[in-house]
């Protein structure tokens, strides 16, 4: 069924006792009331937010994971020892990602697929960048990552998957997409995962936004048909703003 998420991307911010902190204050605010509030944690604070975490709609997730199963990866830290963290999530093809790692689409449905057989739901990223927008490519680029990301999924894995759409232009610069923006990207998502899927897939399918959402912002953007919450960066680092957003719907 398509749910309601709010997810924050700590990327790489906060001390482990900083995190800890975050996660205790966020987990006191946080209702059960329906909305799905995931914390993604940098990979060192994974297993003591996890047990901060005492309400049934706080969900932990990681930030990217490995491309291979295990072995000899120096650095990497695989699907299999994320979900053993207790985490459910994961983000996947974050564009800082896709930008300054030079993660491709081929690699990062790797590592969707390898998420998925460990039981961590994706969280996975598309957006344009300003200057495909300003051409007028922005649709055909999203249209391609997620076709190429995600359309080799059995129609029960790619149920599973969470979508964020994320203009980079919009990510931690302060500039939100406008409501209309946004609606428009989701709808166009959610059209192409039918096509593909069929429409009760496409009508299951949770589409997040992501790009410089905050409290004032959030509402408006939550409220489109096809937005059915937000994946939130510089928002989420402290538990005010983020609730902010969470409360926002
Ligand atoms: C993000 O990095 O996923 C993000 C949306 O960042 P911000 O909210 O800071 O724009």
């Amino acid at each position: 069924m398509r749910k309601k998420i709010v997810a924050g991307n700590w990327k790489m911010n906060k001390t482990l006792q900083e995190g800890i902190e975050l996660a205790k204050t966020v987990n006191r605010q946080v209702e059960d009331n329906g909305v799905i509030v995931v914390l993604c944690t940098p990979f060192i604070h994974l297993t003591e937010v996890s047990k901060t975490i005492t309400k049934d709609s706080l969900f932990l997730g990681a930030q990217n994971c490995a491309s291979e199963v295990s072995g000899a990866y120096t650095g990497e830290v695989s699907a299999q020892m994320i979900r053993s963290t207790g985490a459910d999530y994961v983000i996947i093809g974050h564009s800082e990602r896709r930008s300054y790692y030079h993660e491709d689409d081929a690699l990062l449905n790797k590592k969707v697929k390898l998420a998925l057989a460990n039981e961590l739901i994706p969280i996975f990223c598309c957006g344009e960048v300003l200057q495909e927008r300003q051409s007028g490519i922005h649709f055909d680029v999203v249209r391609s990552q997620i076709e190429k990301g995600l359309f080799d999924l059995s129609p029960e894995d790619f149920g599973k998957i969470v979508i964020a759409y994320e203009p980079v232009w919009a990510i931690g610069t302060g500039v939100t997409a406008s409501s209309d923006q946004a609606q428009e990207m989701h709808k166009a998502i959610r059209e192409q995962v039918a096509e593909k899927y069929g429409t009760t897939v496409a009508d299951n399918t949770s589409i997040l936004y992501g790009g410089s959402c905050k409290p004032s912002n959030a509402a408006e953007l939550f409220a489109n048909p096809d937005v059915d919450g937000g994946l939130i960066g510089g928002a989420a680092l402290n538990a005010a703003d983020f609730m902010g957003i969470v409360t926002a719907f």
